[in-house]
């Protein structure tokens, strides 16, 4: 066993032409910057290149999708375009529990390790990624940074985890740097760490979760000083969604805004996918990436579905080396958007997610998800917090509990606001129970601390 062979089982060195990994590397955003604004055609025939470009080096290397298209008898000669992608196999979240058969690079190209977030139960998903991998990461997020407005003359302050192997705060940070921002890695500290470090960086922008964003204004607020008054003018929002199915502003987006005096703008992405769907300044919908990733909206049958219609949504992220999927299923269901957009890109845009696939409820007739409980509540400072519990009734319909705590809490007929707010929301009210907000707290972050809320538990 050599120095270097020590790892995590990827495939050794192989020689042959496969092995040239050279158009994968260099990524510049200049050189795709045009293609946003491309005629459909000419995105196409690009995607196309990239498309066949990767499905050659991952079936090289990969010794899930070897076995996988030999188990479906796909030869690699057969997939001439992209319109032969629907014949591909899916990749499920599962099949990325031993991800040394999805590992392509050899070990010594490897450069960092990542994993993604657990939820309850399941294990972190092991990620390599090479020196490529890391130039794309930058390159993704400089883009998508720059369609939300960030510019070099900005002060940008990261209040996502940039250790414990994540790779979000890792992305935001390289992309930032890229772009010439002043990058600030305030990282999962407190709120009263990020309040300081904003006032004495003079920070122009933040990206967190909207929640903690609430939490540093909070912060501010019991402080005596505003929030509006600091130089904060862009909040760049992960992990939560900012706006509901018809691209309305949630009740917490709104509050963000006026308490900031800023303009909100949302970002999805997820470590596997590697990348980022960013709205840009007309705010409707994050923008496809087409030289970055294949994105499919599918139906339950696993049939495209046209624009507009709600499935979920299934990519193939372009370029990667380290470990590189072939539609893999996010699970995020949302739906795309392809009217032309006020900022003049041609490219069709991403609706914010509406829900979890597996999370969806059967609810008094009607399909509800448990983040739009919370959502409607969020924002209203009358609400502490807390989470959405589905248990199944024998007729096979769910029964869904709320636990809500509420901020200086007490008099009992204090809940008909959070009833009637669920009602003029999502038109059905669930069971509603008030419970304190330390327990609230210690339910929401018992997995992840401060970093990230677990806010449904599904006992169906
Ligand atoms: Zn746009």
């Amino acid at each position: 066993m050599t120095e270097k062979n020590h790892g995590h089982g990827c495939l050794s060195a192989k020689a042959g032409p496969e092995n040239n990994v050279s158009f994968l590397t260099g990524f510049s955003a200049d050189k795709y910057a045009r293609l946003q604004f491309a005629e459909p055609e000419e995105v196409r025939q690009v995607q196309n290149r990239l498309f066949l470009n990767h499905l050659r080096y991952t079936l090289a290397r990969s010794e899930f999708y070897r076995k996988k298209f030999a188990e479906q008898n796909i030869g690699a000669d057969e997939i001439q375009s992209l319109t032969d992608l629907v014949r591909l196999p899916i990749t499920n979240k599962s099949d990325l529990e031993d991800t040394t058969r999805f590992c392509c690079a050899d070990q010594a190209d490897i450069v960092d390790i990542s994993l993604t977030s657990a939820t309850s139960g399941s294990i972190p998903t092991m990620i390599p990624l090479t020196g490529s991998d890391l130039s794309r990461l930058a390159c993704n997020e400089e883009v998508a940074l720059g369609m939300a407005g960030i510019e070099k003359t900005d002060t940008l302050l990261v209040c996502a985890a940039l250790d414990r192997c994540f790779m979000a705060g890792m992305a935001y940070f390289l992309g930032g740097a890229k772009l010439s921002a002043t990058m600030v890695r305030a990282g999962s500290g407190s709120a009263s760490q990020h309040w300081e470090l904003i006032k004495r960086t003079r920070a122009t922008a933040v990206v967190g979760v909207p929640s903690l964003m609430y939490k540093i204004g909070q912060f501010a607020l019991e402080q005596d000083e505003d929030p509006a008054e600091s130089p904060v003018k862009k909040l760049i929002a992960i992990g939560e969604p900012t706006r509901d199915q018809t691209l309305a502003l949630l009740p917490i987006s709104e509050e963000l805004e006026s308490m900031w005096d800023a303009k909100i703008f949302s970002t999805y992405a997820s470590s596997e996918m590697a990348t980022t769907f960013c709205e840009c300044r007309a705010r409707a919908g994050g923008h496809l990436r087409p030289e970055l990733i294949v994105t499919e909206i599918l139906d339950g049958e696993g049939k495209a579905v046209p624009a507009g219609e709600i499935g979920e949504v299934v990519v193939t992220p372009l370029g990667v080396t380290g470990m590189p999927l072939i539609r893999f299923r996010t699970g995020d269901l949302s739906y795309l958007i392809d009217s032309p957009c006020a900022c003049g890109r041609k490219t069709p845009r991403l609706a914010p997610v509406i829900g979890r696939k597996n999370q969806m409820l059967k609810y008094k007739g009607t399909s509800l998800y448990p983040n739009a409980v919370l959502s409607a509540l969020e924002g209203d400072e009358r609400f502490h917090g807390g989470y959405v519990e589905a248990r199944r009734h024998p007729d096979g319909t769910d029964r869904v509990i709320l636990f809500a705590a509420m901020n200086g809490l007490g008099e009992p007929e204090g809940s008909a606001w959070i009833t009637a707010r669920l009602r003029a929301a999502l038109r059905v009210v669930p069971e509603i129970r008030i419970i304190p907000p330390e327990q609230a707290d210690a339910k929401v972050y018992q997995f992840h601390e401060k970093r990230k809320r677990i806010t449904f538990f599904d006992q169906r």
